[in-house]
């Protein structure tokens, strides 16, 4: 137990400090920040290929309470950790109809129960990859613009009209919640070598 120092009681939360070393106000509160950072990186598993929860269908959320905004801030630092631009829950082992998005030059954007109301004609052929079946990509095509409805964690309803990047990856993640991986919307041939290849890596 270190007596309180300067910085008043809170430093009774760090026995391993000594008091030769009192650490500042914010110190501490970096430190709370590390600890937070291990605990959730053990929590959230991410799972992969082979795992049935993947290929099960999303359930909707019905109150945007206190539990899907940790749910929602823990899906963005594991997709961060994992240096992924999206996550959606069943990858987390949560059928529940939500996701995680972060693209390159965007905010991160949480949507919970999407609706993807509008698709354009045009397709775009994009190289995909997934937390869930790690290293491996491929191109698949998609519709190039869309227009998404979901509520975003602090429970309100919102509209957004995506294009490139963030259009390609809200459609990937949608695929989630409805047990679809991307790999489903390759040819057969295609899947089952990008398959094979998979399961060789892992044995590796
Ligand atoms: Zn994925």
């Amino acid at each position: 137990m270190v007596p309180a120092g300067p910085t008043g009681p809170r430093t009774n939360e760090y026995p391993f400090r000594t008091k030769a070393a009192p650490v500042p106000a914010t110190k501490g509160y970096k430190l709370v920040r590390v600890r937070y950072f291990l605990v959730s990186f053990r929590r959230m598993e991410i799972l992969t290929l082979g795992n049935e929860i993947l290929r099960q269908k999303a359930a909707s959320i019905a109150d945007i309470n206190g539990d899907i905004v940790k749910l929602a801030q823990d899906m963005i630092e594991a997709m961060h950790l994992g240096r992924g631009i999206g996550l959606a829950g069943p990858q987390v082992g949560v059928l529940s109809r939500i996701f995680v998005v972060h693209a390159d030059g965007d905010i991160p954007r949480v949507f919970i129960n999407p609706s993807i109301i509008q698709t354009s004609a045009e397709l775009v052929e994009y190289e995909e990859g997934c937390l869930s079946i790690p290293t491996m990509y491929a191109d698949v095509t998609r519709p190039e613009m869309i227009r998404v409805q979901a509520w975003n964690e602090r429970g309100r309803p919102f509209t957004i009209d995506a294009e490139g990047l963030l259009a390609r990856v809200i459609q990937h993640e949608y695929d989630h919640l409805e047990g679809t991986l991307f790999i489903d919307r390759l040819s057969d041939v295609k899947r089952d070598r990008l398959v094979a290849l998979y399961e060789k890596k892992k044995r590796m």
